[in-house]
Parts: structure tokens; C-alpha cells; sequence
């Protein structure tokens, strides 16, 4: 029912030239995996070299952030019409933006609602600390992360919502979580906050992914899971032949 996705987080990674190289050698390989939305994510300064090579297959752009407002005084911000121009995808409130930029649940709302209402596909980011974590707080974390940042949404659009569940002490560290772990955050957690926020029926048709440290290795073991739909991947999604790998261990049985 839910199609899984896998979408590369390129960070602040890839020149214009090298972003041409590295998608040069990823594109003719992963245009033909079926039955997974493949998704890479440039630096804003590459989208629209990326854009211009990605043009006729069916691997989607995608931006690491926005701004909310439509246009004006803001220096240095990318609004949600730019971005449309180029990406159908948008990445919102990764652990990076929140610890090193001061992103809170209420930013992550607002640039959720900017993203749907320009037709955007938000991938929204959750997840808890370490030091959460071993304070056992996961649950409550996440839960707050989920009624704040997507709270009072269009009804309408929140079928295009996808969200990424990232424990912090994974992301880049190797240490990945146990797919068991993850997928009990993702059914007990995350789905049980939309159910109550959106009713069931969201709550079931809502891509959720995993992310931190996902590898060529490891992939296979989150896909195996009922409610893990795909990964945010970031170190392995800069090597072709990794991102590949998972990509096509994210696709279900039938295909
Ligand atoms: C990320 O940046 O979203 C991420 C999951 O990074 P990594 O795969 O490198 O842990």
C-alpha cells in the first residue's frame, strides 16, 4: 500500500561539478530500480544542475530546507517557491538544522504548511538525543516532536507528508538503531501521534522512513520491517554503488 522511499541527504557535500560526476555515475543504475520513489537531495547550490540531469527519469530532487515566507527581507533563505521551481521533495527539521541552527517544533510547523500549501513533499525529521534515549524519553519526545511540528495541518494535504524517524546518536555515528527498535518507535510512536492526531486512515497511509547510519549492510533489516518505508540516508547516498544497493533492498517482494 505505502510505496517505500529512499532519499539521499547530500548535507553540505558535492560542488556543481561534483554533483554532476557522482549523479552521472548513480543515475543510469537507479532509474531502473521499479517500485521504490528514489529521491537525492543537493546542496541548494546544485539543484539546478541536478535538476537539468534528472529531467526525464523517475529519480526525484529534493532540497535540505526552506524558508515559509513566499518572498522579501530575508538573506541568506531559499522560500518554498524556489524551491518548488526545481524539487518536489523538501527535507524539514533534520537533528543537523535543530542543533546547529535553532530549529524548533514550531519552525518545523511552519515550514511543513509552507511545503504542502507549494505542493512540496515534506519529509519531516524526528527523533530524540542521546541523552534522551538513555533517559528512556524516546517515546515522549517523539510524540511532542510529531503534535507540535504537524499540528493543524490541511487536512487535505497531509496524504503527502512523509516522516523521517532519526534517532540523533545514529545519525553519522555508525551506530545505527536495531530495526526492532526503530519500528517500534515508528508503530508505537509516530503512528499512534497521527492516529490520534488525523485518524486512522493517515496514521496507516503515512510513509514513515528510518534514518542514521542506514548502509549498503545494513538496509535490508529496516525494510524488513511492517512499518519502516523506507530510509533518509546520508553518508552512503555519496556513493553510487551503496545508494543503489539500498535502494533496491527497499523494494517490496512483488517486485
Ligand atoms: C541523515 O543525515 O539524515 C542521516 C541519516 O545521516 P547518516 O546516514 O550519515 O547517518
Amino acid at each position: 500500500m505505502r510505496t517505500p522511499l529512499v532519499a539521499g541527504n547530500w548535507k553540505m557535500n558535492k560542488t556543481v561539478e561534483l554533483t554532476r560526476s557522482l549523479l552521472a555515475e548513480m543515475v543510469p543504475d537507479l532509474k531502473s530500480v521499479m517500485g521504490v520513489e528514489k529521491v537525492v537531495c543537493p546542496p541548494y547550490t546544485s539543484l539546478l544542475a541536478a535538476s537539468a540531469m534528472l529531467t526525464g527519469t523517475d529519480i526525484g530532487l529534493g532540497a535540505q530546507d526552506l524558508y515559509w515566507e513566499p518572498s522579501g527581507a530575508y538573506t541568506g533563505e531559499i522560500s518554498p517557491q524556489m524551491v518548488a521551481e526545481l524539487c518536489r521533495y523538501v527535507i524539514i527539521g533534520h537533528s543537523e538544522r535543530r542543533t546547529y541552527f535553532g530549529e524548533t517544533d514550531e519552525t518545523v510547523n511552519r515550514k511543513t504548511k509552507a511545503a504542502l500549501a507549494n505542493y512540496l513533499i515534506p519529509i519531516v525529521c524526528v527523533g530524540e538525543t542521546l541523552a534522551q534515549y538513555e533517559a528512556n524519553e524516546t517515546a515522549e519526545v517523539v510524540t511532542h516532536q510529531i503534535r507540535e511540528g504537524l499540528k493543524d495541518l490541511d487536512r487535505e494535504q497531509t496524504g503527502r507528508i512523509v516522516i523521517a524517524y532519526e534517532p540523533v546518536w545514529a545519525i553519522g555515528t555508525g551506530r545505527a538503531a536495531t530495526a526492532e527498535g526503530a519500528n517500534q518507535v515508528i508503530a508505537g510512536v509516530i503512528r499512534a501521534a497521527l492516529h490520534e492526531m488525523y485518524g486512522q486512515k493517515m496514521a496507516e497511509a503515512t510513509r514513515v522512513l528510518y534514518g542514521g547510519s542506514v548502509t549498503a549492510a545494513n538496509a535490508a533489516e529496516f525494510f524488513g520491517m511492517p512499518d519502516i518505508d523506507g530510509a533518509l540516508v546520508g553518508g552512503a547516498s555519496l556513493k553510487a554503488p551503496d545508494f543503489l544497493t539500498i535502494t533496491k533492498a527497499a523494494k517490496k517482494p512483488s517486485y
